[in-house]
């Protein structure tokens, strides 16, 4: 059977970027082009304190300074600091010339129009000098980052509003099955409410992604084609839950063949989710999600969520595990690689993950706490409480 790693693999090499677009709507895109500074910051030696400016070479103890001059922050200085003069600075405010240091307020002593130092100022005391940040023509931001908040910042600074950057691709969500109902109706006898549709929506928004909800197809391979088509339509990855095992009313895989999906697996090592398919329709991507709640969530998890973030541009579309000690003890048997629904805990010596209680893959309650998943081996086995497993921090 196809283990997880592999599967991954095969899923992250058919994720291909898309054409990157001009937009001002940059928080969690990646840049398409270099973006250089447009001008040196700090554009001028600027103070970084309230406090007065002065020749370092006149300091000393009890020297006296006479002031001369009061400079704001948006201000220009408009005369120069001779020896024994002295002008009051705030914090951003230039630095007048001749002055090469900065004397903090409370570290002297004011008398009306003159001050009196304590000490000797070294040169260069609380200033920042011009270009100290960036320099006019320097790139800033290099094609390929992924753009956060603080670079939201420093676009604004070098005075960029819309740049280009790829775009994170569209996701349109398909629930399955002739027993489901939407959430605002009774369910009939037999019948139970849509909670995946709902959930892989919001997990697709999570991810950044444009995430279209497209409504539930029976399990007749007519409706469920139309359904399909519409949502390969809308987005460049079309997640579908159910229907996609081995029944006798589970049409999704050879409907997507009739589409002209070409099917790359349909079968992987994992637990909850083994009949997990992944297609192409050209550049988009299908994942079928097994249909049970657990199932089609970790199955997003592993493969949805990094697909996204590949075809955005990430350098590291996940899923990012990281090796954690277990906070009790785990007792597993499982003929497959298995899932586990788990808590992130702060304890006295870091992180440390602790299982959840589940009773399956129709769990939904159980990941109500989980912010994390726990990857156990297959086979029977005891993992006593600091054992390291490999774990996915969620996003949750
Ligand atoms: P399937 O993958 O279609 O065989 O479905 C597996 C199980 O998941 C069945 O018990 C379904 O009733 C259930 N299921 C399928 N789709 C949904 C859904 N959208 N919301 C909640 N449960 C579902
Ligand atoms: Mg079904």
């Amino acid at each position: 059977m196809l283990e997880i790693s592999a599967a991954l693999e095969i899923v992250l090499s058919r994720a291909s970027l898309l054409a990157p677009e001009s937009t001002f709507q940059l928080l969690g895109r990646v840049l398409a082009e270099d973006i250089a500074s447009d001008l040196d910051s700090p554009p001028f030696a600027k103070s970084t304190m309230d406090g007065y400016a002065l020749r370092s070479a006149d300091s000393g103890i009890d020297v006296k300074l006479t002031l001369i001059e009061e400079v704001p922050a948006g201000r220009t200085p408009t005369k120069v600091v001779g020896p024994g003069q002295t002008t009051r600075v705030m914090t951003g405010a230039p630095i007048p010339d001749g002055a090469d240091a900065v004397v903090p307020h409370e570290l002297v002593d004011l008398d009306q129009d003159s001050i009196c130092l304590r000490g000797t100022i070294p040169a260069r005391n609380f200033i920042l000098p011009r270009g100290k940040e960036m320099r006019t023509g320097e790139v800033v931001l290099p094609k390929g980052t992924q753009v956060n908040p603080a670079a939201i910042g420093l676009l604004a600074a070098v005075g960029r509003t819309s740049v280009q950057a790829y775009p994170i691709p569209r996701v349109a969500v398909v629930s399955t099955g002739d027993e489901i109902v939407e959430a605002g109706r009774q369910p009939g006898p037999s019948q139970i409410r849509n909670s995946n549709g709902p959930m892989l929506q919001a997990l697709g928004m999570s991810t950044g992604a444009a995430t279209r909800y497209m409504g539930i197809a029976p399990d007749q391979p007519g409706p469920l084609a139309n359904l399909l088509r519409n949502a390969f339509d809308a987005a460049e990855i079309v997640v579908i839950s159910g229907g996609v095992s081995a029944g006798s009313f589970d049409f999704v895989p050879g409907v997507l063949k009739g589409l002209g999906v070409e099917t790359h697996f349909h079968k992987i090592n994992l637990k909850p989710g083994k009949p997990l398919l992944f297609g192409t329709l050209g550049s988009k991507l299908v994942f079928g999600l097994p249909g049970n709640p657990v199932s089609s969530f970790v199955g997003f998890e592993l493969f949805v969520r990094p697909a996204v973030s590949k075809m955005a541009g990430y350098a590291e579309p996940g899923p990012n595990f990281v090796t954690i000690a277990l906070a009790t003890d785990l007792k597993t048997d499982n003929n497959r690689v298995t899932f586990l629904p788990g808590r992130l805990e702060v304890a006295a010596n870091g992180y440390q993950v602790r299982p959840g209680k589940w009773f399956g893959s129709a769990d939904l309650r159980a990941m109500l706490t989980t912010n994390a998943l726990i990857r156990v081996p297959a086979g029977d086995l005891f993992l006593p409480a600091g054992t390291l497993v490999s774990t996915l921090p969620l996003k949750w």
